[in-house]
């Protein structure tokens, strides 16, 4: 789906507009200036399209402190955006900001729709006129409280959006969500605080209020991700004193959000029933996967080895996923992370034309058929890749295919095409 980031200095009233665009009041708007939340992400829907919404915090370019941060992750939003819609105050004209705000719009190249808000009536309409001196068209004069001219608003957001994708599963847009998760202490917030730097949590220092981000845009080498979840990962005390029912909850809703999970486990320690009750709902969700041995630092050559066999026995049902043997303390390897993210990704998203596919079965087949059952020979007569995020595909078959002849057409595939990271499913449609 295509994003939309909705920036402004703050008080302009842009997670009122949100709440309009969204059509409920999930955005908290708190009154008290420059303690916005960081940015959060919504689901819209307008005349029947689909489109995300990012609501960034109230954001002034070469801002300082706190301020500097929420302009950090409003620019990180922009940056993954396909269009942004700026919120001005009519009533107030032009301020500075704006202007600093138009400039960093200019250079991002990304189309613009601006929203002169706080029109409540027809008498400030003229106001929003002088909105034209921004030099970005024509501005859409908005009350985000009365709901009065949004409409028109959402049809030029629509129309600055790219064309919706043709193909039923064309890559989805936006910036790919990340989910850290693992059990408690195995160094998922010092992870996330390498990845992330140390000081992404917004910390208010004048009213002492921490705002936690709820989903946090991060830079991954070179890359864009959301990361899901990170005030969760980052209130460690609650986690730790919570309900592990709860804990697992808020794993489990992690998991279903991302598109590719990070399992953290502790490299030190034997791998554990928990560890791999996580692994299990990252599979069954279908997501991509990379497992993060931390805490490789504290290992030693026996530990390793203990650790390979762990591995060997309890882990060979994911053996698709991605590896790294790293230390959040230290920052080994924690760049290979980056890299795994990305490949496991690619691998979810991989699509192998009906063509490719078939010619694959066709050798498969030929050099191993299916045993014969009962007198007859079964035979896999067509595949075709139905859906990616995961790669699915449905087999259709003449007779019943043994779920061992299955499972080895699934080794051969992900021999053939490169699907390390990502789990894949194998449909077999059957034809008497
Ligand atoms: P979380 O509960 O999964 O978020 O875990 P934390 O990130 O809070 O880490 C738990 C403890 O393990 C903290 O004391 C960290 O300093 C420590 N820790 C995290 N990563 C490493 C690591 O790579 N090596 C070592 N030696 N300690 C680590």
């Amino acid at each position: 789906r295509p994003v939309v980031a909705v920036v402004g200095r703050p008080n302009v009233g842009k997670s009122t507009l949100v709440n309009r665009i969204i059509g409920r009041r999930a955005a908290v708007v708190q009154d008290i200036p420059g303690v916005t939340r960081d940015r959060v992400s919504y689901d819209a829907r307008w005349n029947g399209r689909e489109f995300v919404v990012v609501d960034t915090g109230g954001w002034a370019p070469d801002a300082q402190g706190m301020a500097a941060q929420i302009a950090e992750q409003a620019e990180l939003a922009i940056a993954a955006a396909d269009a942004v819609l700026l919120v001005v105050d009519a009533t107030v004209g032009i301020q500075d900001v704006d202007e600093a705000v138009v400039r960093v719009l200019r250079r991002s190249k990304k189309p613009v729709v601006l929203a002169a808000n706080k029109v409540d009536d027809q008498r400030t309409e003229a106001e929003a006129a002088s909105m034209w001196n921004l030099g970005l068209g024509e501005p859409f004069p908005v009350s985000a409280l009365h709901g009065r001219g949004t409409g028109d608003m959402l049809d030029a957001i629509l129309q600055a959006l790219p064309e919706a994708p043709t193909e039923i599963f064309d890559a989805p847009r936006g910036p790919r969500r990340v989910a850290i998760v693992g059990k408690p202490n195995v160094g998922k917030s010092s992870l996330l605080n390498k990845l992330a730097g140390q000081q992404r949590s917004v910390v208010d220092d004048a009213s002492g209020t921490t705002v936690d981000p709820v989903d946090e845009l991060v830079e991954i080498g070179g890359t864009v991700y959301q990361l899901i979840d990170t005030a969760g990962i980052r209130r460690r005390v609650k986690e730790a004193s919570g309900h592990e029912y709860y804990a697992s909850l808020r794993t489990q809703g992690a998991i279903e959000r991302a598109e590719i999970c990070i399992v953290v486990i502790d490299a030190s320690e034997p791998i554990s029933e928990q560890d791999l009750r996580i692994l299990t709902m990252v599979e069954e969700a279908g997501r991509a996967l990379v497992v993060a041995f931390n805490k490789w630092d504290l290992t030693d050559e026996e530990r390793r080895f203990y650790l390979t066999r762990e591995i060997e026995r309890d882990m060979v049902q994911f053996g698709w996923a991605g590896h790294v043997n790293m230390s959040a303390l230290t920052g080994r390897h924690v760049e290979r992370v980056g890299v795994a993210i990305e490949s496991a990704l690619a691998a979810w998203e991989t699509r192998v034309s009906t063509g490719k596919l078939n010619a694959f079965l066709g050798r498969v087949v030929a050099a191993h058929p299916h045993p014969v059952r009962s007198g007859k020979q079964p035979r896999i007569l067509f595949g075709t890749q139905a859906q990616a995020g995961p790669p699915t595909f449905v087999l259709f078959t003449s007779g019943a295919i043994d779920p061992q002849y299955t499972r080895f057409v699934e080794r051969r595939l992900r021999e053939d095409f490169d699907f390390q990271g990502s789990p894949i499913h194998l449909e077999v449609r059957a034809r008497e």
